[in-house]
């Protein structure tokens, strides 16, 4: 059999960063930059003042104070937006208001709330600092200055700098475009009568959500029934439009496994077992030349396995710096046991208290237990040799919060 690890090695090895493509600036929101962005111009890019008031050369205001204020006279009025057409002179003063730029001469802002709010002649009551309320060329970012680097991951906070530096467009790694290809007879939609013997397609639903919250674009490319031909003329179509194809069932033993009937016969695609509960049946490989996952139908084996081997992948393409979800270090709350030679990952949820994190395992563990997956928290990974995990004992966690 083989290890958790080396799957996921084969896994990562099918895909790289998707080619960099050039997109107005809100379309890159989630995307991954795929260039270093350099400030065109310094932030702020002039001299400006921080608070409605009046620019003033400080040194005019010595001694000003409730009892004996300093009166200016005020010779211009500058809105954000416009410029101030005279410069302060000794004993005058240029009103202005948040965001306009500074007047030649003045070396301070006096806050409005500090005066009598004169428009002609203005009553000053303290004395400012020299520079204060000015906001400075260039002390947010310098002209050539690194802004963001390349592998970032674009969110509000970014698109923020990029207009602020007149960034229109930007270079980003597209999102893959994952088809998500459920197979067997007994699927019918969501919401369907179930006639007997049948079930909802969860799994395919469950991936397009899960490739959403992983940042690709997932498309549904089935339910396909268990049928060679329909299968093949599915995956024709997908390999033409996807960066990445995802199917799930049709991979075990079993009679109708159609998945690995077809996916065999190409040569192109291995099926092995990997030594992991739940998950064990996995393939990967190509077809044609785009890269594909066979997950197993199970819908916790898919989910886990789509954790563990493909949401890795669909970050790689993106272009992320990291791909791994953080492992969180943490106590067991209650006993249970785990299967001999296998990577277990047990659904748990968790608690916080003095010692740290706890889990506890989250009912019962079958790859059929959709009630159990919905509320975890957490993936704990027990190693193959461990057998059994005892309260008290450490464990490793696979966060499973959304992220980024
Ligand atoms: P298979 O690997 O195709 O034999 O499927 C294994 C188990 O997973 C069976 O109980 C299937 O009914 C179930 N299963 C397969 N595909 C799905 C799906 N898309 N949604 C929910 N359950 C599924
Ligand atoms: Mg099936």
């Amino acid at each position: 059999m083989r290890s958790v690890e080396e799957h996921c090695r084969a896994a990562l090895a099918l895909g790289a960063a998707l080619p960099p493509i050039r997109v107005p600036l809100l379309e890159a929101v989630g995307c991954v930059l795929a260039e270093e962005v350099t400030a065109a111009w310094p932030l702020p890019s002039f001299d400006n003042t921080s608070m409605d008031g009046y620019a003033v050369r400080a040194g005019d205001l010595a001694g000003a104070s409730e009892s004996a204020p300093v009166t200016l006279h005020v010779i211009d009025d500058v809105a954000a937006g416009h410029l101030p057409s005279r410069a302060v002179e000794p004993g005058s003063a240029v009103r202005i208001m948040t965001g306009a730029r500074m007047p030649q001469g003045a070396d301070a802002v006096v806050p409005v709330e500090w005066t009598d709010a004169g428009t002609e002649v203005v009553s000053i009551t303290r004395v400012p600092d020299i520079g204060a309320h000015v906001r400075l060329r260039g002390e947010d970012v310098r002209e050539g200055d690194a802004l963001i680097p390349a592998g970032t991951v674009v969110t509000s906070r970014q698109i923020a700098l990029l207009a602020a530096a007149g960034r229109g467009e930007v270079s980003v790694h597209p999102r893959p475009r994952v088809a998500v290809l459920s197979t067997g007879d007994e699927l019918v939609e969501p919401g369907e009568p179930l006639d007997e013997g049948r079930i909802a397609d969860s799994n395919s639903f469950m991936l397009m959500a899960a490739v959403m919250e992983a940042g690709g674009l997932p498309h549904r490319a089935g339910p396909v029934p268990d049928d060679e031909d329909a299968l093949r003329a599915a995956l024709e179509r997908e390999a033409a439009r996807s960066d990445l194809i995802m199917s799930t069932g049709g991979v075990s033993m079993g009679a109708y496994d159609t998945v690995k009937a077809v996916l065999s016969q190409t040569g192109s695609v291995e099926f092995v077992k990997v030594a992991m509960q739940p998950g064990m049946p996995q393939g990967l490989g190509r077809v044609g030349s785009v890269p594909i996952i066979t997950l197993p139908g199970n819908p916790v084996s898919a989910y886990v396995s789509f954790e563990i081997f493909v949401r890795p992948l669909i970050r790689r393409m993106r272009g992320c710096a990291w791909v791994d979800r953080a492992r969180v270090d943490a106590i067991c709350g209650r006993a249970f046991t785990s299967p001999a030679g296998k990577t277990q990952f047990a659904r748990v949820t968790i608690d916080v208290d003095d010692r740290g994190v706890i889990a506890f395992p989250e009912g019962a563990q079958g790859s059929h237990i959709l009630g159990g997956l919905a509320r975890a928290h957490a993936l704990a990974v027990i190693p193959p040799e461990v057998t059994r995990v005892d309260e008290g004992d450490s464990l490793v966690l696979i966060d499973l919060s959304p992220d980024d």
